[in-house]
């Protein structure tokens, strides 16, 4: 029996599962996807906020500055490429300006650093692909970028290094709590274990239905939608650029990507589907006007992808987090939208304080591992070496010497890597999520078949049995 089993693999339950690890427990993680990091944690800016959008009486607001400050050091110990960029709010007029003012307003109130607001001048000297009747912004430097996914999987990997377990293709469809504990039901098997962790994102609202806990919420998704640009247009911002809300609008950033790319999203819309991610005419065309208000000079033939992720709205402000009065050892870490991602290390943090008082309430020993590995083997990033580096690594390990993804110049060694890891990948987008390869201007047209290769005489299977992602999107067939 499991001390915690964690339901949702993505950067909340992974964040969680992490924290957990440092501890002496027995932990699980239950994925119904492939891969982790599939949900909204795939999908999404991938901006480490700082601290403007919400209220310090909120738990978000408490949540995204202490999230924030952890992301150094976080991303220190478990190799994950992270950089402090800064955000600008940009503003056109008078009345923009008083918005300005109240998200600094709230920003101080969250003990933001550094932010202050600017004049059109300084922002276009910051920016000068930026329209010049841009009057004033709000200026961030501790705003920062990240691969969400590669986040999770690095923090998922650690946490397995550590001892916990994760089980993929392992969706829960029933619970029951016997006694003190919990019988955790897959398709193929029961799960047991004493303490639940709700981590399943726009199916929250299903877990908790399945549990039976005294609050009853409603998760109705909304859409985000985004453009990617080619590494060309890489550089036509520098710091994360947001307008300003306008009332019944959908705002637009510009966000300049950990991998070099340019995205411009995500224009929001509800929708009743949980699986509905596809991208729509109608928000592509208002995303690419409503930008031009920001910038008029985008490269929209520049455009290599269009994607898009659901947030998991619930009908309150705020997060839900904690545990159930009726149902204990059951805890809710549910409706985590915007900024979740920035929120996730904190949050994980509150998760393991809460468990040091259940466990004592439950008469057991919370204690620190004496051998607990805070890092994680560290990633070889084949174009980030230097020539003499390089060639060293190929006369020892020739698989470097390869190189299968060309946009990109990532390595038959990296996708080796990523494959033999704790938490590896198994499919081509999880090569993908891990690497970057594929991630390029040819969009893996190029690369694929020859990552197929790589994954079936790694994972000893026949090249047909390889997919893309979910088992439905297999990538060749047998012969007629
Ligand atoms: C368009 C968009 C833009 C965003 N931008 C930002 C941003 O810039 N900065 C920021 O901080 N945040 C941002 N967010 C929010 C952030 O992405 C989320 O808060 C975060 O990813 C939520 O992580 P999660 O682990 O809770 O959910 P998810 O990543 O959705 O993970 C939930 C997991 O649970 C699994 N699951 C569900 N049901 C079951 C079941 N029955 N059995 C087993 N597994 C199950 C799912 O498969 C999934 O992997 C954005 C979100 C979106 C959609």
């Amino acid at each position: 029996m499991y001390d915690v089993a964690i339901i949702g693999a993505g950067v909340v339950g992974a964040s969680i599962a992490r924290e957990l690890s440092k501890y002496k427990i027995d932990i699980v993680v239950i994925e119904k996807e492939n891969d982790l990091a599939n949900g909204a944690t795939m999908a999404n800016s991938g901006v480490v906020y700082d601290g403007y959008h919400s209220k310090s009486d909120r738990m978000k607001g408490k949540l995204i500055p202490r999230g924030n400050k952890l992301f150094d050091k976080l991303c220190e110990e478990l190799d994950i490429p992270f950089k402090r960029i800064g955000s600008l709010v940009v503003g056109y007029n008078d009345e923009d300006l008083e918005k300005l003012k109240k998200l600094y307003k709230k920003a101080i109130a969250n003990e933001v650093p550094d932010i202050r607001i600017i004049n059109g001048e300084e922002v276009l000297k910051m920016e000068p692909n930026l329209n010049s009747n841009i009057k004033y912004a709000l200026y961030s430097p501790t705003c920062g970028i990240i691969s969400p996914f590669e986040m999770t999987i690095a923090l998922a990997e650690n946490a397995m290094d550590n001892g916990a377990e994760l089980l993929l293709k392992s969706e829960v469809i029933g619970i029951k709590k016997v006694e003190n504990y919990f019988e955790v039901k897959l398709k193929d098997k029961i799960v047991l274990a004493k303490n639940l962790i709700n981590c399943a994102g726009v199916y929250a609202d299903k877990i908790n239905d399945m549990v039976g806990t005294e609050k009853k919420f409603k998760i109705e998704p909304k859409r985000g939608q985004y453009l990617v640009f080619d590494k060309s247009a890489g550089n036509i911002v520098k710091n994360v650029v947001q307008q300003c809300k306008v009332e019944n609008e959908k705002g637009v950033l510009f966000i300049p990507t950990i991998h070099n790319n340019l995205m411009i999203g995500p224009g929001l819309d509800s929708i009743e589907d949980k699986e509905g991610i596809e991208t729509t005419a109608d928000m592509i065309e208002y995303i690419r006007t409503k930008a031009m208000k920001t910038c008029r000079n985008i490269p929209y033939s520049q455009v290599i992808r269009a994607f898009s992720g659901l947030k998991a709205k619930v009908d309150s402000e705020d997060f839900i987090i904690g545990e159930s009065e009726k149902v204990r050892g059951f805890i809710n870490v549910a409706g985590i939208t915007t900024p979740g991602l920035t929120c996730a290390p904190a949050i994980a943090e509150d998760i393991a304080k809460l468990f040091k008082d259940i466990f004592k309430r439950n008469g057991q020993t919370f204690s620190l591992k004496e051998n607990f590995n805070p890092n994680r083997k560290k990633v070889i990033r084949f174009k980030e070496l230097n020539y003499r580096e390089k060639d060293e690594l190929i006369q020892k390990y020739p698989k470097y010497g390869r190189v299968i993804c060309r946009c990109e110049t990532i390595t038959e060694g990296e996708i080796v890597d990523s494959i033999r890891r704790n938490a590896g990948a198994t499919t081509v987008k999880g090569v993908k999520k891990r690497t970057a390869a594929s991630m390029g201007r040819c969009q893996g047209g190029f690369c694929e078949p020859r990552i197929v290769e790589v994954l079936a005489r790694e994972l000893e299977v026949s090249m047909d049995k390889i997919v893309y992602d979910d088992d439905a999107s297999y990538i060749l067939t047998e012969r007629e």
